[in-house]
């Protein structure tokens, strides 16, 4: 049931049809996994949180650097050596003292994501590598989640979202083909532009909040923003018939 102060606190999502009451308590009792606590994730958690999610959970196991900090808003000069998920967590708090947040430091392997996803309603992809996106979309698939990836690089910005709860592809898998031309890529190495992250984290709470309303409708699309020229395309995915995670040949995961 929904407080006399929750519907204060929520008035303007209420009042919107599309989530009304209703679509607001779904987003009260969402459970969503973030994993990594970098740029994407401090604009994603900062508006699932403000909107109202109140059980998460975010994996990372990095250290606050002084370059992290024309990005990840939450950090401050004071924190440089401290873990970002447990800095993060705490900035995090008062935003809502209802929520409870649950911080990891941990990388997030095989081990923790088989741990952590059947858990989640819904889990983001905040992480900024191959390996690990790639590690994330096999364990989603598994547990039939839905997985929201995102990831920035230079003035490039990529977004998808993978319903896997009917136990079918696209998968992000699909989308690469075990071919990565990017697989050195890095915003340590390559840059990446700050304004970037905020758009591409607060596009992963858009659709997150929505699949947690019901009303998501962007399954199977690769959304591409160029962030230099301002503008959006957007892709139909396709299942790859011989992709390793979501194709029927594919190889249980363990
Ligand atoms: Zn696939």
């Amino acid at each position: 049931m929904i407080t006399d102060e929750q519907l204060l606190r929520y008035s303007r999502h209420i009042l919107l049809d599309e989530i009304d009451i209703a679509g607001q308590e779904s987003i009260l009792n969402g459970r969503i996994l973030v994993i990594g606590a970098g740029g994407l994730a401090h604009p994603a958690l900062t508006y699932l949180i403000s909107s109202g999610v109140q059980q998460l959970t975010i994996i990372d196991d990095d250290q606050i650097e002084l370059s992290n900090l024309a990005r990840q808003f939450w950090f401050n000069k004071h924190d440089i050596g401290r873990k970002k998920v447990s800095v993060l967590s705490q900035r995090l708090q008062n935003l809502n003292p209802a929520a409870q947040i649950q911080p990891i430091v941990a990388k997030a392997d095989l081990t923790l994501l088989q741990q952590q996803v059947p858990w989640a309603d819904v889990v983001l992809d905040c992480t900024d590598n191959y390996a690990s996106r790639s590690l994330i979309n096999q364990v989603c698939f598994q547990h039939r989640k839905v997985l929201v990836s995102a990831s920035a690089l230079i003035f490039s910005g990529q977004l998808a979202v993978f319903d896997f709860r009917q136990g079918q592809g696209p998968c992000y898998q699909c989308l690469f083909n075990g071919k990565v031309s990017d697989q050195d890529a890095s915003c340590a190495k390559n840059g990446v532009y700050s304004p970037l992250l905020g758009i591409m984290g607060s596009a992963q709470a858009n659709e997150a909040l929505q699949i947690l309303v019901g009303i998501h409708d962007q399954q199977g699309y690769l959304h591409c923003f160029d962030a230099r020229h301002f503008q959006w395309q957007k892709f139909q995915l396709n299942a790859n018939p011989s992709c390793s995670v979501c194709s029927k040949t594919a190889l249980p995961t363990e």
